[in-house]
């Protein structure tokens, strides 16, 4: 494991008292509790500002800055960690940055440093290490944003943007029971040439009818097709999709409209790891449901920083038709065996060759 590379900032005494006097709320749910202190940097000619840690509040937005209009506005998904050994870590956060600057690229916005990426994330997850909860399956949920706040409804690149890291204690992403995923064979989440790869505000924004259409009809979430051809399975709206078939692990290749998870790179490795075969290859959804009928597909996951591995236990068709897999025996599942694999390393009770954690601080908190 990495050491810290750098000093996390140091906050005033009333911010300070604001994060002793915080209280986890229960039940946690996700997403739900906001942290009372946050990561700000603004952008204004060319330069970032320096970091500065405040209170949680609401911003302060012109009506007419183009983020409102026109959409120039990113985020990142990432989690601190409490290790085995009673200290904070993040996983593998490198990546978590290189994304969000692809994702700035793509949207004609600045891309911010590396260091000042870590150093924002690493000091907020430092000054709020005490609230990391400690429960099974509970972390701070990081989400690192950018947006534009030039004023002006002319259709331009910004010049002025703000970069903010807000954190919420959080449990579970699905409460419990079982998952089952529509497949929306009409609406598209991400086109090639489009902005699917990158986490990107639209792209969900866009996928929201789909997910309400899914819940309707008692799913949990939508399995997305390709957009030209809508056959080829890409992904959930905010996690990868991976299917064990004849006992090996088939994803779909990345591309331009699949987005690149952390999770899916990490249970790509532990699978080879584990001398499990991975093939990433393009998988037709015809063939899925007939490799399901006949019980060649045994199993199917979402994966990502939210949901860990959560297993997918039907597909359904919007005329209520149910693909159903078969029920496995804890033992047998390869789903569980590597998010079992995955929690030990994101924990610390694994150590991986690749350095993927990074503490937050060097003493137990
Ligand atoms: C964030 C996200 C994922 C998962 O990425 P992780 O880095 O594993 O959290 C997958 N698909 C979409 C569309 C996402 O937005």
């Amino acid at each position: 494991m990495s050491l810290v590379t750098q000093e996390p900032l140091e906050i005033a005494p009333q911010l300070a008292a604001l994060v002793n006097e915080f209280q986890l709320p229960k039940p946690l749910g996700f997403g739900q509790a906001m942290a009372p202190i946050m990561a700000t940097m603004d952008y204004c000619d060319g330069v970032w500002s320096d970091l500065s840690l405040k209170k949680y509040e609401p911003l302060s937005l012109d009506p007419a800055c183009k983020s409102l209009h026109y959409g120039q506005l990113i985020f990142e998904g990432m989690k601190a960690f409490r290790l085995v050994d009673g200290r904070v870590a993040l996983f593998r956060p490198e990546l978590n940055s290189r994304r969000f600057n692809a994702s700035a690229r793509r949207m004609a916005m600045p891309e911010l440093p590396e260091e000042l990426f870590m150093q924002a994330v690493m000091s907020l997850s430092y000054h709020l290490r005490h609230a990391v909860p400690k429960g099974d399956g509970e972390s701070l949920y990081l989400r690192p944003l950018m947006l534009a706040t030039d004023v002006g409804l002319s259709l331009k690149p910004a010049s002025t943007y703000k970069f903010l890291v807000i954190a919420s204690p959080s449990g579970a992403y699905f409460a419990s029971g079982k998952v089952t995923a529509l497949i929306e064979r009409h609406d598209c989440r991400a086109a090639p040439g489009g902005t699917g790869a990158f986490k990107v505000a639209g792209n969900y924004g866009s996928s929201i009818r789909a997910d309400i259409k899914a819940t309707s009809l008692k799913c949990q979430q939508t399995l997305w097709l390709d957009a030209v051809e809508k056959s080829y399975v890409e992904e959930f709206s905010g996690m990868n999709f991976f299917a064990v078939i004849d006992g090996e692990l088939w994803t779909p290749p990345l591309s331009d409209s699949i987005l690149g998870g952390v999770t899916r790179d990490s249970v790509i490795k532990l699978a080879e790891g584990l001398g499990v075969k991975v093939h990433e290859q393009p998988i037709h959804i015809d063939d899925l449901i007939s490799a399901i009928k006949a019980g060649q597909c045994r199993e199917l996951f979402a994966c990502g920083t939210a949901a860990v591995i959560s297993p997918v236990h039907a597909l359904a068709e919007r005329d209520g038709t149910l693909h159903e897999l078969t029920n496995l025996k804890t033992e047998e599942s390869l789903s569980l065996a590597l998010r079992r694999e995955l929690v030990a390393v994101q924990t610390g009770a694994k150590l991986t060759a690749g350095d993927w954690v990074k503490p937050v601080s060097q003493m137990p908190c």
